[in-house]
């Protein structure tokens, strides 16, 4: 098997696999036109926390998907909603009925 892109030869390769490099591989797709593999993709949401909608960034280790920030995230997992006062008194009530 050689690398579909710089004919170097790759010793155990994947099935799939075409290239010696993931780099190779993109280099390959950007000659040819190709897209290049996108490392994370872009998404959107709105924090769990305080509602703030996120638009993270393609192709950086951006992987939010549920908080805006570190300090949300803390926020929500310190106070999440079924933690609150009252919760637990009602499932305690309501198991002794
Ligand atoms: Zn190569
Ligand atoms: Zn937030």
């Amino acid at each position: 098997m050689f690398c579909k892109c710089c004919g170097r030869l790759i010793k155990n390769p994947a099935p799939d696999q075409m290239y010696c490099t993931v780099e190779c591989g993109n280099r390959y797709r950007k000659e040819h036109g190709e897209e290049v593999q996108k490392a994370w993709p872009s998404i959107t949401f709105n924090c769990g926390h305080c509602g703030r909608l996120v638009v993270t960034e393609e192709g950086t280790k951006d992987r939010r998907t549920r908080f805006c920030s570190a300090s949300c995230e803390k926020k929500y997992w310190r106070h999440p909603p079924h933690e609150q006062e009252g919760y637990y008194q009602n499932i305690t009530r309501a198991q002794a009925v």
